[in-house]
């Protein structure tokens, strides 16, 4: 008996398309309601999706996802910032000040962005109602990292913070997701936990 050749058989040539792979060798089953496309990937890096703070995966350690990456998350609003005095921050966890704003503005969209950098940008609205993209630094979020004891960051400990303030002056991205893996998150180890 000969058998046909797979590689010419529509059904699984159409399966194939639609888990997201052209390579016929082993590959991890794709799972588009679970892992992120390439195009998806690329958006998130750059410029990154904007979306209600409910809509982001809060992993069980608090760090935020979007389906099996890590993301960070910020108000993309420069006068959302201005009006509170606060230096524009990200947050990378689900801390106490995103929850209030999950809270209190659930309408109020967010950026989510897998981009490691010092600054993102921010829409500036102008008196008398323009608009313009700007380029400003940014800060990470203490609270955010008071919810994840990064490095033992204490927020409110008295004793320990010119500790604090130390690991809150060195973080950058680049360490955190050395701690923290930023993609691809696996699911197969243990697939409820995300
Ligand atoms: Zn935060």
């Amino acid at each position: 008996m000969e058998l046909m050749d797979f590689t010419e058989f529509e059904a699984f040539n159409t399966l194939r398309e639609k888990m997201g792979t052209d390579r016929l060798g082993y590959f991890e089953l794709f799972d588009p309601a679970i892992h992120l496309t390439g195009q998806e990937r690329s958006q998130l890096e750059n410029p990154g999706l904007l979306m209600k703070p409910e809509a982001i995966k809060v992993l069980p350690d608090k760090t935020l996802a979007i389906k099996n990456s890590r993301v960070l998350a910020y108000v993309p609003i420069e006068n959302w910032f201005r009006d509170r005095r606060e230096y524009p921050a990200y947050h990378v966890a689900m801390c106490s000040e995103l929850e209030e704003l999950k809270r209190e503005h659930p309408e109020q969209e967010v950026t989510v962005t897998t981009r490691l950098s010092d600054d993102y940008e921010l829409m500036k609205l102008r008196p008398g109602g323009d608009m313009s993209m700007v380029n400003h630094g940014f800060v990470v979020c203490k609270n955010c990292l008071h919810a994840l004891r990064y490095k033992d960051f204490d927020l409110y400990r008295n004793r320990k913070r010119g500790y604090s303030q130390k690991v809150l002056g060195d973080f950058n991205l680049r360490d955190f997701y050395r701690l923290y893996q930023q993609y691809p998150l696996s699911f197969r180890a243990n697939r409820d936990s995300l």
